[in-house]
């Protein structure tokens, strides 16, 4: 279950749904990423991917105690608002670069931490949060 805030401007109205658990992702060997929102999708997602993988035949003992699932990458990328440009970028801190998609300034907050912070659209801020969804 995750739940969502929901971060709106005081001036303009515009408005931020950020969910506490981000953006869960496996990265298949292409480099493709495939998101999964919610956990049953999990299993849906782990059989599609494992199919098209090819698996190393040659080299197996070798590679299957280092890493079984040869190729594949799982993370997180939680979205992240563009301080610029107001763009959304999904991001994982652990392996991507800190910068929107769009337009490439490195001023990108993640969504769940915009409290205060000056709205990307006027001159406004961003309220305390209130609650959204739950999923
Ligand atoms: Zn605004
Ligand atoms: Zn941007």
């Amino acid at each position: 279950m995750a739940m969502s805030t929901i971060y709106t401007c005081d001036t303009c109205g515009f408005e931020v749904d950020a969910w506490d658990d981000g953006n869960p992702y496996v990265q298949d060997s292409k480099g493709k990423r495939h998101y999964f929102y919610h956990p049953e999708n999990e299993i849906d997602l782990m059989g599609k991917l494992r199919e098209p993988i090819p698996l190393p035949t040659s080299n197996w003992e070798e590679s299957e105690e280092s890493e079984p699932f040869f190729g594949i990458h799982t993370g997180n990328a939680p979205d992240h608002l563009c301080r610029k440009c107001g763009k959304i970028s999904q991001i994982d801190p652990e392996v991507d670069k800190m910068i929107c998609k769009k337009c490439k300034s490195d001023e990108v907050t993640e969504v769940t931490s915009l409290a205060g912070l000056k709205c990307p659209k006027c001159s406004g801020h961003f309220d305390q949060g209130s609650e959204g969804g739950i999923s």
